[in-house]
C-alpha cells in the first residue's frame, strides 16, 4: 500500500461576529463542509481558544479527535498562528490557514492579522478569509482526494455567470501572465475579467496572441492602474456582488506607496464574506484555477 501524506495542517481562527450566532460564518463554514473535513481532507485542525469554545457550543465537527488549542487570541493565540506558518518543521507548520475576518472588528487589523496574511503569501500558503472562500477551498480539497462534488455549490462553478478580478504587483506580473496563459482555457469561461491598468493592459496583449488580434482585445475590462484607485473600482464592483473572485498577486516585499488601496480591496471583500473569495499568491492561485477547471467540469458530468 502507498504510504498515507502527512495530514495537512490548517490554522482556524474566526472574528467575533462570525462565532456567535446560529447563522455566523463559522457555523455556515464547518457545518456545509463537515463531510469534506472529516471523511476527505481529515486535516489536523489548530485552532484559537475562543474559535474552539464557540465550535464546541455550536457542537460542529461532532467527535473529529484531530483538534489543537491554541490560547485565546489576547494570549497571543493568533501570533502563534504566524510562527506556525514559517516554522521550517513540517510536523508543527501549517498548511493553510483560515482566518474568518470582521472588517469591522479592530483586532481583524492588529499586526498578527496582517502578518497572517503576510507570512501565507510569502511561504506561498492559502490564507481564506471570507467564509465562502474557505468553503470553496475545503470542496476543491476534497474533489481533489476523490471526493463527490457537493451540488450545492454548483453556483460557484458557472462561470458563464461569474467574474474574476486579476491584479499583480510590477515583481508579479509576470508570474500572473504565466498563469492565465497555463489557465487560459478556465478564465476564458468567465462572463467578466477585469483588471488593475498595467495588468489589464498585459492580459488583453496576451489574449490578443491567443484568440487573435480583434478578439483578445476586450478580454479583461482594465480599470485605473492600482495606484492611481484601481483597486477601489474593483472593490466597488465586489461590494455590488458583481465580481466573486479577485486573483491579486501581492508582493509582501516593497514598501506599497497605495497600501490603503490594497487594505480598502481586501475589506471589500470581508465585507461580503458570503460571497467574495480571493487568493494573493502564486502557488496557491495556480492550484485554485487548476481545481476550479477541474471542478466546474464535474457540473455536468
Ligand atoms: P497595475 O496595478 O496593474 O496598474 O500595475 C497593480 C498595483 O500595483 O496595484
Amino acid at each position: 500500500m502507498p504510504a498515507q501524506p502527512p495530514a495537512m495542517r490548517i490554522g482556524l481562527a474566526a472574528n467575533r461576529a462570525h462565532q456567535d450566532d446560529g447563522q455566523s460564518g463559522l457555523v455556515k463554514l464547518l457545518s456545509g463542509a463537515d463531510a469534506a473535513i472529516t471523511t476527505h481532507i481529515k486535516p489536523h485542525l489548530i485552532i484559537v481558544g475562543r474559535t474552539l469554545d464557540a465550535i464546541r457550543s455550536h457542537g460542529l465537527l461532532p467527535g473529529y479527535e484531530a483538534i489543537e488549542r491554541f490560547p485565546y487570541g489576547r494570549e497571543g493565540g493568533l501570533m502563534m498562528l504566524v510562527s506556525r506558518v514559517v516554522d521550517p518543521d513540517p510536523a508543527r507548520a501549517l498548511d493553510a490557514v483560515i482566518y474568518l475576518i470582521d472588517p469591522v472588528d479592530p483586532s481583524s487589523t492588529f499586526p498578527e492579522a496582517l502578518a497572517l496574511k503576510r507570512q501565507c503569501i510569502i511561504h506561498s500558503k492559502p490564507f481564506l478569509c471570507t467564509q465562502i472562500g474557505a468553503r470553496e477551498w475545503f470542496e476543491l480539497e476534497a474533489i481533489d482526494r476523490g471526493a463527490p462534488p457537493d451540488a450545492s455549490l454548483d453556483y460557484l462553478f458557472d462561470f458563464s455567470q461569474e467574474s474574476i478580478a486579476l491584479v499583480a504587483h510590477d515583481a508579479l506580473k509576470t508570474n500572473m501572465l504565466e498563469l492565465a496563459e497555463k489557465h487560459f482555457a478556465v478564465l476564458d469561461q468567465f462572463k467578466m475579467r477585469c483588471a488593475t491598468g498595467t495588468t489589464g493592459g498585459l492580459l488583453n496583449k496576451l489574449a490578443q496572441k491567443i484568440k487573435g488580434e480583434q478578439a483578445g482585445r476586450n478580454w479583461v475590462t482594465p480599470f485605473r492602474s492600482g495606484p492611481l484607485g484601481g483597486d477601489a473600482q474593483i472593490a466597488e464592483l465586489i461590494l455590488n456582488r458583481q465580481c466573486r473572485r479577485i486573483l491579486f498577486l501581492e508582493d509582501p516585499h516593497v514598501a506599497r506607496q497605495h497600501e490603503a488601496d490594497i487594505q480598502l480591496l481586501d475589506r471589500a471583500a470581508r465585507t461580503v464574506t458570503d460571497y467574495a473569495i480571493c487568493r494573493s499568491d502564486v502557488g496557491g492561485g495556480d492550484r485554485w484555477l487548476g481545481l476550479m477547471g477541474a471542478r466546474a467540469r464535474m457540473i455536468n458530468a
